[in-house]
């Protein structure tokens, strides 16, 4: 009886896709995915942080805390074009930081996690920093939003301008209300939207500079305009959660926040070496929220890894929405949200900064194969920035050493030589120019170096 079996193999799979969450008949959940802009992985209570953020400490409390959650690169466009699309920003077009003298934007070949939940009917508001395209057909109302309410890039850029959807409420934007005024027009978006699905993004200004915090909260921390500035934005979390509660969608609602990459010249990075602009830990490991009543466990810390590629595939189960056409680099980390698996066997996981491939993680080594002859945002030596291969490739054991300061790469041969291969395995399948950059800087070897150190020019 092949159609019985058939039949009761159909019914086994939708009633484990129901139980694992991967629900397609019941009601979706709604999805707020709050974002900051340059907030370290020890920025928070809950990691750690004397700042003091008890709404996101309670949000960690009632959900899941991750503690090797990834952005895919250490500066604001790319990282966004990561979460956005579910794939590496060197696949989805959009290596670097776009300026506001940029004609360009996150390619209309790529499918965003709007676009994605659009298909079953969601709602969709982004309010905040977007930051991958300012003209009219890379906005945000052009890639799968309704609205847009915010600042198109970064606030140390000019014009300044608030935009609502493609037109410009504010010129030059006032910096110490902007956390107010993003959280009142997500809360007008939630109430307005209850009754259908919605998605709801909410990628903050802050804590990238210049800051600005509200009268309400400026010289309020123990941590200067930095301090003032997290805290605001953890009440904002707390307004957003609190909205959902009043209005009756706390249960069906899942919210994550996180941070597009690590923090620049204030802002604590914990234990991990490095900052913004770098490929150490500390430019891309950020703090990973995500709270559902009755979906993912209450107060659980989850050491999986995982990252913001992965966001698109994961949502896109959770919500039955089809998946983009475009291969995803990120997997689907429902099993972990859910308390089903600790951790996902997955292929190794790069880190590019620009076209650059830096650095891979495999499992608990981290390899290091190439870098920059100078650190981000630091006058460039003379002959300019150049990327270059490490006389030798430097291994972190990050489950043992998550500062990256022993290079224990003499004493494991054999897991350097995976890593490489999983790498050249994983780069044969990029855009040609980025594979063309990676070919250049296997050819281009410093002299000599330091273990960890940047070499400068008169070393080489
Ligand atoms: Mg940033």
């Amino acid at each position: 009886m092949p159609e019985l079996l058939d039949r009761r193999a159909f019914l086994a799979t939708a009633a484990g896709a129901l139980a694992s969450g991967h629900a397609s008949a019941a009601t979706p959940p709604n999805v707020v995915f709050i974002y900051c802009d340059d907030l370290g992985y020890g920025d928070l209570g809950c990691y750690g942080s004397p700042l003091r953020t008890p709404n996101l400490d309670r949000m960690a409390r009632e959900g899941m805390r991750f503690t090797q959650f990834y952005s895919a690169n250490p500066v604001c466009s790319p990282s966004r074009a990561a979460l956005m699309t579910g794939r590496y920003p060197t696949r989805a077009g959009v290596p670097r930081v776009l300026f506001p003298k940029d004609t360009t934007g996150l390619p209309d070949s790529e499918t965003t996690i709007a676009q994605t939940l659009k298909t079953r009917g969601y709602k969709t508001m982004c309010v905040g920093k977007w930051h991958l395209g300012h003209l009219p057909q890379y906005l945000p109302t052009n890639r799968g939003f309704d609205e847009y309410f915010g600042i198109p890039y970064s606030n140390d850029m000019t014009p300044r301008v608030l935009l609502h959807n493609t037109e410009v409420v504010e010129q030059t934007a006032t910096l110490e209300t902007l956390t107010p005024r993003y959280t009142e027009q997500a809360l007008k978006f939630i109430e307005r939207s209850k009754g259908s699905p919605f998605f709801l993004y909410m990628p903050h200004t802050y804590p990238h500079i210049p800051l600005g915090a509200s009268a309400r909260f400026r010289g309020k921390s123990k941590a200067g305009l930095y301090g003032d500035v997290v805290e605001e934005i953890d009440w904002s979390v707390g307004e957003v959660l609190g909205a959902l509660k009043k209005q009756g969608l706390d249960n069906n609602t899942v919210v994550m926040f996180s941070s597009d990459n690590g923090p620049w010249y204030q802002g604590s990075a914990g234990r991990l070496r490095g900052r913004k602009g770098m490929t150490w830990e500390g430019g891309v490991r950020e703090p990973f929220l995500a709270r559902f009543p009755g979906r993912i466990p209450k107060g659980k810390t989850c050491g999986g890894i995982a990252s913001t590629m992965d966001i698109l595939p994961t949502l896109a189960q959770l919500c039955g929405a089809a998946p983009p056409k475009n291969p995803l680099d990120g997997i689907d980390i429902w099993p972990m949200l859910s308390g089903a698996k600790g951790e996902i066997e997955r292929e190794a996981l790069l880190y590019f900064d620009d076209v650059h491939v830096q650095c891979a993680r495999w499992g608990r080594w981290k390899l290091h194969l190439s870098r920059y002859n100078s650190v981000a945002y630091s006058p460039a030596p003379a002959g300019g920035r150049i990327n270059f291969t490490l006389k030798q490739p430097e291994l972190y054991d990050l489950i043992g050493d998550q500062d990256e300061s022993y290079d224990v790469a003499p004493e494991n041969p054999r897991v350097v030589a995976e890593i490489r291969t999983r790498i050249d395995r994983l780069m044969a399948t990029f855009p040609e120019p980025i594979q063309r950059a990676y070919t250049e800087t296997r050819n281009r070897t410093a002299g000599t170096h330091a273990v960890g150190a940047v070499t400068r020019p008169a070393e080489r």
